[in-house]
């Protein structure tokens, strides 16, 4: 029952709490955070969906036993939306302070008070608390199996990075295999590289790279799995099969679960008729969970036709002569597989170990072979995204709570 329990939550929503949270006043300010779940054998992921903010007394007013709380028409209203909508509610409060934070006791009195009812209220939540300093959080959480601490929180964007409760110990030198890589990321890069589970789906040209790239990195885990459930708590996804089924799961699978991910391909059109080579060129697309961040359906990747195309059976195909992209063949050319995952695997890297510039854009790019040309894609977001918008019917941060689009396994 001692599984760790981490709180996940993208850049954009975190950055819209922490600005509510330190305004610079150097002041209490409270707020909610309604969160999807999911829990497999590493460990429960609480999913951060949607944040509810204060207002400075109106909601978050002096308390009668604390120094402030929520009040309890706010409480009330946001725990019955989160029973409505089958997330769990997280009660959120600032501490003074930069890098160590914890509950005060009245904290603790309030909670003992209040979360076995909203266990009820909530069905079984779970529910709980964050406590934030300006690079710490600490969280009490509720289960109907138990009271847990929160383990970490991770923040997920351009640079992927952990919140604990107190600056955390070095625990070792880095492996003296892993030697060169260390000196460039240090011995704390190498330990991150180390406890991550990374998911490649599609073992073909760019994904045999990338896993052979990743052993040398020193990354812990890494799998390729045909079953999308076992990638539900990946830390990492790299997308390098061709199929529109395997982009529909894997997109779905970055935004229900808050898994960063990167889809990598190449391409060489030739025409029908005259089999002169038209485009050649690479694609390398990280996809965040976030609007705005990457999503395949937003920026068109998914049509519904390719799809509906892929599945039908080969007889049917013939009959129906459903062949629009037959003219598109997928090259054998080492060197073209190299440079999308070359790239994915450098923005992993970056990422993870937070090298990226701050003003970095993680654009999808596209390398042009004949041109000799890069080109970073504009970025897309639809109000509506079933997979990154907040809309009330996405899958964005819901967890083991909403379906994955598996109608066949990935191929
Ligand atoms: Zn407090
Ligand atoms: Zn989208």
């Amino acid at each position: 029952m001692n599984k760790p329990i981490e709180f996940r939550i993208d850049q954009p929503l975190y950055q819209k709490l922490h600005q509510h949270l330190f305004p610079g006043d150097g002041d209490e300010h409270g707020a909610v955070i309604a969160a999807g779940i999911v829990e497999t054998s590493r460990g429960i992921r609480l999913l951060a969906r949607e944040v509810f903010l204060a207002p400075d007394g109106i909601d978050y007013v002096p308390g009668t036993r604390g120094y402030r709380a929520l009040t309890a028409k706010f409480v009330a209203e946001i725990s019955g939306y989160c029973a409505e909508h089958n997330l769990c509610y997280f009660a959120v409060h600032c501490h003074g302070g930069r890098n160590e934070v914890c509950f005060s006791a009245d904290d603790i009195a309030s909670h003992e008070r209040g979360y076995p009812a909203l266990l009820d209220i909530t069905r079984g939540g779970p529910v709980g608390a964050l406590v934030f300093a300006k690079n710490a959080v600490a969280g009490d959480i509720w289960t109907p199996s138990g009271r847990f601490q929160l383990d970490h929180m991770t923040v997920i964007g351009s640079h992927i990075r952990r919140l604990y409760p107190a600056p955390q110990p070095r625990l070792c030198a880095a492996n003296p295999m892993y030697d060169r890589h260390a000196r460039l990321f240090g011995d704390v890069g190498q330990e991150i590289f180390a406890n991550l589970k990374v998911g490649i789906i599609g073992l073909g040209g760019g994904g045999s790279l990338i896993n052979e790239w990743l052993s040398h990195l020193g990354v812990g885990h890494i799998i390729d799995e045909a079953i999308a459930h076992l990638l539900v708590d990946a830390d990492f996804l790299f997308l390098a099969a061709d199929s529109m089924q395997s982009r529909l799961v894997f997109n779905a699978l970055v935004h229900q679960y808050l898994i960063p991910g990167i889809q990598i391909g190449a391409k060489v059109a030739v025409d029908k008729q005259t089999r002169q080579v038209g485009d050649i060129f690479t694609a390398t697309r990280p996809v965040l969970p976030y609007a705005y961040g990457g999503c395949l359906h937003c920026h068109e990747l998914i049509p519904a036709g390719r799809l509906q195309q892929e599945a039908l059976s080969e007889e049917e195909r013939r009959t129906q002569r459903y062949v629009e992209d037959e003219d598109i063949a997928q090259p054998s050319v080492i060197t073209l597989n190299v440079k999308s995952a070359e790239q994915a695997v450098n923005d992993f890297m970056m990422m993870f170990t937070g090298l990226y510039q701050p003003e970095v854009q993680l654009c999808h790019q596209l390398r042009f072979a004949r041109e000799r040309s890069i080109i970073n894609v504009e970025r897309r977001a639809n109000d509506d995204c079933l997979d990154c918008s907040s809309s009330s019917r996405s899958r964005r941060a819901r967890g083991d709570r909403y379906r994955l689009p598996c109608r066949m396994p990935i191929a």
